[in-house]
């Protein structure tokens, strides 16, 4: 099984693409972020760690991890953010590890906005980068999350430059046009990852 990492800034178009490679070509997807979600649930398994680490003003009422808070944390404390990592990235991986093992397809998506940033490039085979502007990213983020560009260029600017992640790139998908210009991208990219495991 091959597997290919697909990374991306925010709003590059990572959930557009990953969800067209599994609707058209019935690719399975993994995706990282919606495990550290699973862990940090209140049956997770890096609920009571965490939990543990930021003290209890970090659970709200439902008993769920305030995420945000966590963020905020974190983006203020390096050392908060490395024992975090320490606490959820090893299962990350190890939950990543296991969801691939139960596809037979002939290759799978690991969907890992922090890919490069966090160092888990030993988890893929390939990295595909999906790129587009700073404008677009400004734009669709701030149309899709109801928010002001201010805030999305707030976020940009906290990761990494396109041009350094594009340097990791084996593959690259370039979303700066029309959705229907993606389909050809995707095509060609799907034929390829099937040739690479002939
Ligand atoms: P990511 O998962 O990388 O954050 P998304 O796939 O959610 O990015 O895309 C960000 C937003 O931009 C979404 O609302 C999506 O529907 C929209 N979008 C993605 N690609 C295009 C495109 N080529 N043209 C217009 N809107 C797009």
């Amino acid at each position: 099984m091959l597997r290919i990492g697909l990374t991306g800034g925010i709003g590059s178009g990572k959930t557009t693409i990953s969800n067209h490679f599994r609707d058209t070509y019935n690719i399975p997807v993994i995706d990282a972020d919606e495990i550290s979600r699973q862990l940090l649930s209140p049956t997770g398994k890096a609920y009571i760690e965490t939990v543990r680490l930021f003290g209890a003003e970090c659970i709200l009422d439902s008993k769920n991890i305030d995420r945000q808070f966590l963020r905020k944390k974190i983006f203020a404390n390096d050392d908060l953010r490395i024992s975090l990592e320490k606490i959820i990235h090893p299962k990350v991986q190890a939950e990543i590890t296991s969801q691939v093992d139960m596809f037979d397809t002939k290759y799978c998506l690991i969907v890992i906005p922090l890919l490069i940033e966090s160092n888990m490039q030993a988890l893929v085979d390939r990295i595909l980068v999906i790129d587009t502007s700073r404008q677009n990213q400004l734009d669709r983020v701030s149309a899709r999350d109801q928010c002001s560009k201010d805030h999305v260029e707030d976020i940009v600017n906290a990761q990494m430059d396109s041009k350094e992640r594009l340097k990791y790139a084996d593959d690259i998908i370039t979303n700066n046009g029309k959705r229907e210009d993606l389909i050809q991208q995707i095509e060609q990219l799907h034929q390829k990852y099937l040739d690479l495991t002939i």
